[in-house]
């Protein structure tokens, strides 16, 4: 007979749940190490209305984005920091249209992995482990979004 496998019942090491308020420090949005920052056809659009750039798509993407292979992402500064981040408030300027990406940080399945890659995010992303307690769901549905 074929053997089955039982489903895990073990809870995440996240079960209680983990704090997170962002202080708009910036961080996660500056720097070498940033990355990139994916953006969807549909993100795009939102992007551009938020500066009002909505008439003319076209030269938002040759202005604010780059592909990279299949994908679309941002483009950034010189420096590493994002296009949209603000270079003397250090804030989003595009905070209410921000892509998928930010909206779930810090929730990533990369830094949620376990309790050192959460601690290692922690020390990058002063809002980690304060502010308000998310539940393992809204974790998991911010994971589930990032993919
Ligand atoms: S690093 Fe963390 S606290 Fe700083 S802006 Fe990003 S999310 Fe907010
Ligand atoms: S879009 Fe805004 S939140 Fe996202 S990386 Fe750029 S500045 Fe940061």
């Amino acid at each position: 007979m074929a053997e089955s496998q039982k489903p895990s019942t073990k809870l995440p090491w996240y079960s209680e749940g983990l704090s997170f308020e962002c202080t708009q420090c910036g961080n996660c949005c500056s720097g070498p190490q940033t990355g990139f920052v994916w953006v969807t056809e549909e993100e795009i659009v939102q992007l551009a209305k938020a500066i009002g750039m909505e008439n003319d798509l076209e030269e938002f993407e040759r202005k604010f984005t780059r592909r990279v292979g299949i994908r679309v992402s941002l483009v950034e500064y010189s420096d590493g920091d994002c296009i949209f981040l603000d270079p003397t408030l250090r804030n989003c300027t595009v905070y209410q249209a921000r892509p998928s990406q930010c909206r779930t940080w810090p929730f990533w399945a990369s830094n949620v992995k376990s309790p050192k890659t959460w601690e290692r995010t922690a020390s990058n992303c002063p809002g980690c482990n304060h502010g308000t307690l998310y539940s393992i769901q809204e974790i998991d549905e911010r994971m589930d979004r990032d993919m």
